[in-house]
């Protein structure tokens, strides 16, 4: 073998800009990603922005017991906080489906049960932090509030305030500098701890005898019809009130609050409107709670989703234990792309690049893969020879070194129900911040890659 014929021998991954049509598509498809990831801060505001989209494009709520065509559009939404869409198939459903499942859930700082006190002049509200944040990060910037308020007569009072420019938000300070020696002596992790994270929300007196706390309680009571006891039930969080913005001298790239897991659910649905009539019956999901271990009703831990697989089986008289078993699932979440200024922390050779396309993830996990579903052999090969055959740009890549530790997603619950499932995601850097970034190229990319899986046989 001649030198010319070895060097074929080499794996290099592709770099999406240098592909054609990316230059031309990506800017324009983010256009619409930003304004997804802007208006859609929680998992139930992805919902609501997912349903208005879907119904646009066709999609309607999804009946049980009723029977369904090819090309027929449905969707499924969980307690207002995840969503399964979906487009039927030429084949019956046990013939096996094609489903990309995200998370809409993010980081995030939630409201205590009793969050308003006062101290120092100022009404403040404690807060519990909702996934894995470096705490730091969240002081000294503003911050939105987001969520629902049930009120003592069962009226439900939805909230959004701090998004717009004329709206107030909230802040969580920091200890300036010139006092901070005991601080900064301690380390990243404890400089802000938990109980810190405390959230200004007032100043101004109520009147010569009543303080901030109860100016703030009014101002709610005013604007929204609650009282402090209504905050007990509440679901309010505050999250970062800034908004998508493009990076570099190039606008090759996008920072904003939440590209995890947003990053992948737009795509996965935006890929779904252009199923046609599939040979497969294809979906698209959102699920929440990934970023607390997919706990609860509403994440993947719950039997939603074969219930969900059960009724679309119900409706085409197929064989669900059959349809499980012929199945395939792309897990999409973000992956780690590699990050130059904290090289140590990777393993270089096996770590996934910006502008490299999706990362294909054979197993997640943490040390010795923990809490990892480990894609075969089999399914890793089928997937990225529908990826070659469509010309989309993949990589492979692993979060870091292998002791520095990891993490988990949904595809280990998929695994359980008996169906193939392999992690494919959008690369990004500063994952879990407040302003995560992530490459324009690799997210049409992605967007490349569900349409193709969508479009398998
Ligand atoms: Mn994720
Ligand atoms: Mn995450």
């Amino acid at each position: 073998m001649d030198r010319e014929d070895a060097k074929k021998l080499v794996y290099k991954p592709g770099n999406v800009w240098l592909d054609r049509g990316v230059k031309e598509n990506a800017h324009e498809y983010c256009r619409g990603y930003r304004a997804f990831i802007d208006s859609a801060k929680t998992e139930r505001e992805a919902v609501y922005y997912a349903v208005a989209d879907a119904e646009k494009h066709g999609f309607v709520p999804f009946e049980r017991g009723k029977t369904y065509k090819p090309g027929d559009r449905i969707y499924y939404v969980n307690r207002g906080k995840g969503i399964y869409l979906a487009v039927i198939g030429r084949q019956k459903t046990e013939t096996g489906v094609r489903m990309i499942i995200a998370h809409t859930d993010c980081p995030r700082l939630d409201l205590k049960q009793k969050p308003l006190y006062e101290d120092g002049n100022l009404a403040l509200m404690k807060t519990h932090y909702y996934g894995g944040i470096k705490k730091y990060q969240w002081t000294a910037q503003p911050l939105s509030l987001h969520g629902v308020v049930y009120r003592a007569d069962g009226s439900r009072v939805d909230i959004r305030i701090g998004e717009d420019e004329d709206e107030p938000v909230l802040y969580i300070t920091d200890l300036m500098p010139h006092i901070a020696k005991d601080q900064v002596a301690k380390t990243l992790a404890e400089g802000i701890t938990g109980e810190e994270l405390n959230l200004v929300a007032g100043s101004e007196p109520f009147d010569a005898e009543e303080g901030a706390k109860l100016k703030v309680l009014a101002l709610l009571n005013e604007k929204y019809g609650i009282t402090e006891a209504d905050l007990i039930t509440a679901e309010l969080s505050a999250v970062p009130a800034s908004r998508s913005r493009e990076v570099g001298f190039d606008r090759s790239m996008i920072c904003a609050y939440g590209h995890d897991d947003r990053i992948c659910a737009y795509p996965a649905y935006t890929a779904l409107f252009e199923a046609g009539v599939p040979e497969h019956t294809c979906i698209a999901a959102f699920a929440d709670k990934e970023e607390i271990g997919s706990e609860g009703v509403t994440g993947l831990k719950s039997d939603f989703l074969k219930h969900f697989l059960t009724d679309l089986c119900a409706s085409d008289g197929s064989d669900y234990i059959l349809c499980c078993a012929s199945s395939i699932c792309l897990s999409s979440d973000v992956g780690g792309a590699f990050d130059p200024t904290f090289a140590s922390a990777y393993d270089t050779h096996n770590s996934a690049r910006v502008g490299n396309g999706p990362v294909v993830v054979k197993y997640t996990g943490a040390r010795g893969k923990s809490g990892c579903s480990d894609a075969s052999a089999e399914v890793v090969s089928r997937i990225t020879r529908i990826f070659d055959a469509a010309g989309v740009i993949w990589q492979c890549g692993e979060y870091g070194k292998v002791d520095q530790g990891g993490a988990g997603t949904v595809a280990a619950e998929v695994a359980m129900l008996n169906i193939d499932v392999i992690d494919v995601g959008v690369p990004i850097l500063s994952m879990h911040s407040t302003g995560e970034l992530a490459s324009k190229g690799d997210i049409y990319m992605m967007y490349l890659a569900d349409r193709a899986f969508y479009a398998s046989k």
